[in-house]
């Protein structure tokens, strides 16, 4: 079978079937990018796994994780001021780190052309919230596309980099969870050799300091942009119509994953009203969507989350005293959750029940699935800190959270983590709970997170004096989307806390459980902020790489049924997911999901857990 990379690298023209990550970035690759950043976060992550495919000396752009969205951004400005094609890429909850920077992209002349492809994530799949990013690109004036799937996904980045080379600006590819991942059928076009990379900055391509009066003039030619951005779309084509026979005057405006899902829906219906599917969603193209409410009797607004297009909409009928009734949403669910099939069905059967005579989703076999909450990977070094924190802590100290695996601590056994914000924010959400609190307050980081936002959150405990205990878990890489590389590579953790002359930063291995257990107190009994580095290699990672290589053979650990006498600390403390407490109170293991690292052990009072080997 061929390689991805090689797939990708392709120079004739091809079919293939392809994720909609994977397929953005054989536009990367035939529209000349030259340089692509990225902090890791899903719904993306496959974006930079495809690029990784590509081996480094025949990948055709410069590609690098960057320490967050805000970096990333800048890098990718800095090459395209330079003249250079670039993209960043990054989750929903990313635009939020990256928008100080991102908010100016608008008043500048970027020469090379810049691609901000934002992965929003309705139905908060993998995020902290379902934020609609749509509500940030007005005040940004950025144009945006917004693909409906990942052939779209694929055209509309080589048309969001058209744009932004021409009019030397920012466009933003705006992607949702299921075109990021669905899979499909692709033509792609030739690979032409790459562009040479350019070092064409020069003053005189700007203004680029938007201070004082310059900052208004560039405002007025970022409004221009967008102007032009309206007449691209238009020779584009990417506003269109499906009209249909049997429409009875009736038609819906709709973008991005939820046209699919309408479509779906109008298989099932008599009545098919006209379709207007917006691609670029940012600015509207008025002229189409005054045709197109003045031609209807009734027009229905299909949008997930927030009512951009609605608001919008509406504004544009009364300005231009169209009296069409447009209805959008009506309740509060309106606005939450992803427009599935069945929730468009149902919005459809609400607003025009005539028109919805058979509700086949809701007639469709719905299978009863035993319920599979998130937990950590078996022998997971985050278990083992966990499971020894605990026993430091007392049942009034408030415990703080933060993003990443270790966020799963805040579920049964371990209940460690009562509040969560977003990245980087533990210690700082931990120093403002300290403050007058007799209570003791103990914070959680990842290593990723720490490069990422959490080090100004350090630096004001220091500086303002916090008497907070901050437990850095350091497993070496960005695991939880998929083991991305982080600034923690090259640089020390410890060394630079010392740096910042915290008095006390202590650490160990956290399958030193005693030893943990042990600094975590010492820690907590230090006044001001004092620092615990609980660190163990990401054990998925390890355990992966270890069974690639020849002659592995794969350990377990096994129960010596004489001596357990069913205490179940293994699973009720522990919890490891390998344990199975059958219903006679019998432990077992699951071979297929032990590791054999043992971390365990320590957890059964009767040492009842030891070492077993078997070749597999
Ligand atoms: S991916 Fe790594 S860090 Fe995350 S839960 Fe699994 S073993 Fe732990
Ligand atoms: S040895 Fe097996 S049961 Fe014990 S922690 Fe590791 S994976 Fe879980």
């Amino acid at each position: 079978m061929k390689k991805l990379g090689d797939i990708l690298m392709g120079n004739e023209p091809f079919e293939e079937i392809l994720m909609g990550n994977e397929a953005i970035v054989r536009a990367m690759v035939e529209t000349g990018t030259k340089v692509v950043t990225s902090y890791p976060g899903s719904p993306t992550p496959e974006i930079a796994a495809a690029i990784n495919s590509i081996p480094e000396e025949k990948r055709p752009f410069y590609f690098e994780f960057s320490v967050n969205e805000k970096v990333a951004s800048e890098v990718a400005f800095g090459a395209a001021v330079n003249g250079n094609l670039s993209c960043v890429f990054f989750k929903s909850v990313g635009l939020n780190v990256a928008l100080d920077t991102v908010v100016q992209f608008s008043l500048m002349n970027i020469i090379g052309g810049l691609v901000i492809v934002v992965g929003d994530d309705p139905g908060a799949n993998s995020s902290q919230n379902e934020q609609d990013n749509r509500n940030v690109y007005h005040m940004a004036r950025l144009t945006v596309f917004e693909p409906a799937s990942p052939k779209e996904a694929y055209i509309y980045y080589k048309h969001a980099a058209e744009l932004a080379k021409k009019e030397q600006t920012a466009a933003v590819l705006r992607l949702t969870t299921h075109v990021c991942h669905a899979r499909e059928k692709i033509g792609f076009d030739k690979f032409n050799p790459p562009p040479l990379f350019r070092n064409d900055f020069n003053r005189d391509n700007g203004p680029y300091i938007p201070l004082t009066s310059t900052a208004l003039e560039m405002k007025g030619k970022a409004i221009r942009k967008l102007k032009q951005a309206q007449r691209f779309a238009r020779t584009k084509q990417l506003n269109t119509i499906l009209f249909s026979d049997t429409n009875q005057g009736l038609g819906i405006i709709t973008s991005g994953l939820t046209y699919l899902s309408v479509l779906d829906v109008l298989e099932t219906t008599q009545t098919r009203p006209d379709i207007l599917k917006l691609g670029m969603i940012n600015p509207l193209d008025e002229q189409i969507l005054i045709d197109f409410l003045s031609s209807h009797k009734q027009v229905l607004i299909l949008e997930e989350l927030d009512n951009i297009l609605e608001l919008q909409i509406k504004a544009l009928a009364f300005d231009n005293g169209i009296n069409t009734p447009i209805i959008g949403k009506v309740d509060d669910d309106d606005f939450i959750g992803e427009y599935t099939p069945d929730k468009t069905l149902k919005k459809l059967g609400t607003v025009w029940p005539e028109l919805v005579l058979d509700p086949i989703y809701e007639d469709a076999e719905v299978f009863d699935v035993p319920a599979r909450p998130a937990q950590m990977c078996p022998g997971c070094g985050h278990r083992s800190a966990f499971f020894a924190i605990k026993k430091a802590l007392s049942a009034s100290d408030i415990t703080v959270a933060d993003i990443g695996c270790h966020t799963l601590g805040f579920m049964p056994p371990y209940n460690i983590g009562e509040i969560l914000m977003c990245m980087g924010a533990s210690t700082g959400v931990a120093s403002g709970l300290s403050l007058e609190n007799s209570k003791r307050v103990v914070a959680f980081l990842g290593d990723s997170t720490f490069f990422h936002a959490g080090l100004p959150g350090i630096i004001n405990a220091v500086f303002n004096r916090h008497d907070v205990t901050l437990i850095v878990m350091e497993n070496g890489t960005t695991a939880m989307t998929g083991h991305q590389d982080h600034a923690g590579k090259s640089i020390s953790i410890e060394a630079l806390l010392n740096g910042l002359g915290i008095e006390q930063v202590l650490s160990c291995d956290t399958y030193n459980q005693e030893r943990l257990t042990d600094l975590v107190r010492q820690s907590m009994a230090h006044k001001g902020l004092s620092v615990v580095i609980a660190r163990h290699p990401c054990m998925l990672k390890l355990t992966r790489a270890q069974r690639k290589k020849p002659g592995y053979v794969q350990k377990h650990i096994s129960i010596d049924q004489a001596a357990c006498t069913r205490t179940h600390d293994c699973v009720g403390q522990f919890g490891c997911p390998t344990f199975i407490r059958n219903k006679d109170g019998r432990i077992d293991i699951n071979l297929d999901l032990c590791i054999g690292d043992g971390s365990c052990r320590p957890s059964c009072p009767e040492q009842a857990v030891g070492f077993d080997k078997e070749e597999k």
